[in-house]
């Protein structure tokens, strides 16, 4: 039998371990650092308070029993690739196949001190942390809420789209800007999208700053070079970065992803696959993750085989950014999408992909309007284990 480790279980990790768990040669290890798997396309709806963070965890232990893995709790560190194992604390775990699936983080550029005062949308603990204080903000400020976001980017976008449809739900004035180093927010992206989203974002109120660089964050204060923006909440979400298993490849690129060569491995190793965010060839999406866990399954069974293996090539699906209000910008297999209909297909996809039916069931009532705005404050506290470790067979 051989032994495939998976470090990571996002949406690669998971895809595949869903293409391979039948597979009677192989025996499946899954390591994550969290003990529930967590939905990012849906970060923004979490932490601007519109969705529960309950809907978008799903327990690695049950997952584990449900798809016949072993599953261990714990950062994976380091590894060591002569004697192919992963150390995730005090433990060795052996493989034949390893597959580096660990997605990216927030990145401040070296400045980590911004950390301290600014919120990230990079994990469920800090959605969760974004809600409560903005709940709490909600519920004492008889002024507006003012709510700085650092990076136009999609994240920034739809968490200031949503955040502002929540407050004024809740018939609260809110103050939010949005602050962005490039000359257009959605930097890269064709023009007719970024004019779109522009025009809609202000149309709701909502300030942006374009061509503005943020030179410091202080508590409750954005510092930019002609001014202090005064702010409540200051959310981070200019840029991401390789996590710290990355340092472990040789080869990587300015932000720390992984480069991979043509079959999806690295440093040489005919044994170490490389698999979504993690590797940096394509761009942060779900469909690119997904197209990983289906080549890197393939080539795995090919290569115990002893069969050779094709290189990797993904196909662009598109993206949508899911504005509130019930409208979704972007494109989709090349055809452009603006309304009601790129909206429903981003929550449709999200959930189709979504780990557990009363997960799925809670975000379709969400979705059609049947369920409370805000769901209710956090049951559970904030899950941060990654210190600790356990293990589930
Ligand atoms: C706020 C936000 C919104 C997004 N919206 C969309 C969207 O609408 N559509 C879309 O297509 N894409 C979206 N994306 C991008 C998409 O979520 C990613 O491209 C996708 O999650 C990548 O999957 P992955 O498997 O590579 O990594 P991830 O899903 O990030 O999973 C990585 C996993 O590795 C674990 N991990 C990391 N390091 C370690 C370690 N050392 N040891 C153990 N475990 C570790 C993490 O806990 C995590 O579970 C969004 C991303 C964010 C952050």
């Amino acid at each position: 039998m051989k032994n495939i480790v998976i470090i990571g279980a996002g949406f690669s990790g998971q895809g595949i371990v869903q293409k391979l768990y039948r597979d009677r040669r192989f025996r499946i290890t899954l390591i994550d650092k969290n003990p529930y798997i967590s939905y990012k396309p849906l970060y923004p709806d979490v932490a601007s308070g519109r969705l529960s963070a309950n809907v978008i965890e799903y327990p690695l232990e049950e997952y584990a029993r449900r798809y016949s893995c072993d599953a261990i709790v714990g950062e994976a560190k380091h590894i060591d690739f002569e004697q192919k194992k992963v150390i995730v604390g005090t433990m060795n775990v052996p493989y034949d196949f390893l597959v580096i699936a660990t997605g990216v983080e927030a990145s401040f550029y070296g400045q980590n001190h911004f950390r301290e005062n600014a919120y990230t949308i990079d994990s469920s603990e800090q959605c969760r942390a974004v809600q409560e204080r903005l709940r709490y903000l909600m519920s004492i400020k008889k002024e507006p809420v003012s709510i700085s976001i650092i990076g136009g980017g999609y994240t920034g976008i739809e968490f200031a789209s949503h955040v502002r449809h929540y407050c004024e739900n809740h018939k609260k004035q809110t103050n939010i800007r949005i602050i962005e180093q490039q000359k257009t927010i959605l930097n890269g992206l064709p023009e007719t999208i970024t004019k779109r989203v522009t025009n809609y974002i202000t149309s709701c109120g909502i300030q942006i700053l374009t061509g503005t660089q943020v030179l410091d964050i202080k508590s409750g204060m954005a510092v930019l070079e002609n001014k202090q923006l005064a702010s409540d909440i200051i959310i981070w979400t200019a840029g991401m970065q390789g996590t710290n298993i990355s340092g472990r490849f040789k080869q990587l690129a300015p932000n720390g992803r992984i480069k991979i060569d043509a079959t999806a491995r690295a440093n040489g190793l005919d044994s170490v696959f490389i698999a979504g965010d993690a590797s940096d060839k394509y761009r942060m999406s779900v469909p690119f993750a997904k197209q990983y866990a289906v080549y890197i399954a393939a080539a795995i069974k090919r290569l115990s085989y002893g069969k050779p293996i094709r290189p990797f090539c993904a196909k662009d699906y598109g993206y949508v950014v899911a504005l509130a209000g019930g409208r979704g910008v972007g494109q989709l297999n090349g055809i452009a999408v603006d309304g009601l209909f790129g909206y429903l297909f981003h929550y449709f996809m999200c959930v189709l992909s979504l780990q557990g039916w009363r997960n799925k069931g809670k975000l379709i009532r969400f979705v059609l309007g049947w369920s409370p705005h805000d769901a209710g404050l956090p049951t559970e506290p904030c899950a941060n284990n990654s210190d600790e470790m356990s293990i589930h067979k």
